[in-house]
């Protein structure tokens, strides 16, 4: 028997994570795949779906005078080059990884399967899904939602750079206050900066469980797949 509650998850990771400071030592991103590799050690099941907000966010494109579809186009082209370079760091930590892109580019990467995705996560390998949903006018979120529900992941962890979900920005707000839990509508009724609102439903019509934190912390993972109370959970 399996010493977690979930054995089968999907992390959505920022492209963000990707952006390299200045400051020498660990990164967050040095710090995740830490964790990720030691995920694949206890055989969990892991795909992560990455973003390109390190590149461009469709939503702001028009504001730098880009056409709203192409740089939508453009943002899922980068969440490629952003799982390829993904790809290139987990392996030379020793972490064995695949790519499969929603966006058919087969000289690269196999295009998304379910049957595909379960055959390379059954193989023990973490499965890095890219191109998003692979259509203009969604977000790597809406991808991850639905990439989660299709490969029948138990749980959807969203990596942010605090520690959960608060009241409002608490990086700007000393009053802002955390949730440890809360449901779905309520997301939706408060506009809780959270998800977009295609992907909270998504996730809300499926019965998905999601948890919001900080996937560098080490052990918080580990932690959330025990059932441990780390960062904010949502559920029905
Ligand atoms: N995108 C898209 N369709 C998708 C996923 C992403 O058009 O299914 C585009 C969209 O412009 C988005 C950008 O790719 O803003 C980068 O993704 P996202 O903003 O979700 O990246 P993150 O904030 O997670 O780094």
């Amino acid at each position: 028997m399996s010493e977690f509650l979930y054995n089968r998850i999907l992390i959505k990771l920022s492209g963000e994570i990707l952006l390299r400071d200045n400051t020498s030592g660990e990164t967050p991103l040095d710090r995740f795949v830490n964790e990720v590799k030691e995920l694949q050690d206890l055989s969990v099941e892991v795909a992560i779906v990455i973003g390109a907000g390190n590149v461009i966010r469709g939503l702001h494109a028009e504001e730098q005078g880009i056409d709203r579809y192409t740089a939508d186009y453009i943002g899922m082209i980068a969440t490629l080059i952003n799982a390829l370079f993904l790809k290139d760091i987990l392996t030379k930590n020793g972490v064995k990884a695949s790519v499969m892109s929603s966006l058919e580019v087969k000289d690269v990467c196999p295009s998304f399967s379910k049957e595909g995705a379960l055959r390379v996560m059954g193989g023990g390998k973490i499965l890095i899904l890219a191109g998003g949903t692979g259509n203009p006018y969604f977000t790597t979120d809406t991808a991850a939602a639905l990439r989660a529900i299709e490969i029948n992941a138990e749980i959807l962890l969203k990596a942010t750079k605090v520690d959960g979900v608060y009241t409002s920005d608490p990086v700007t707000d000393p009053e802002a206050k955390k949730f440890n839990q809360l449901t779905y509508e309520e997301v939706i009724k408060r506009n809780l900066k959270v998800m977009d609102l295609t992907a909270i439903s998504l996730c809300r019509e499926n019965h998905l469980p999601i948890v919001v934190c900080n996937m560098d912390k080490p052990g918080n993972i580990k932690k959330i797949l025990k059932g441990e109370r780390v960062g904010t959970l949502i559920k029905g």
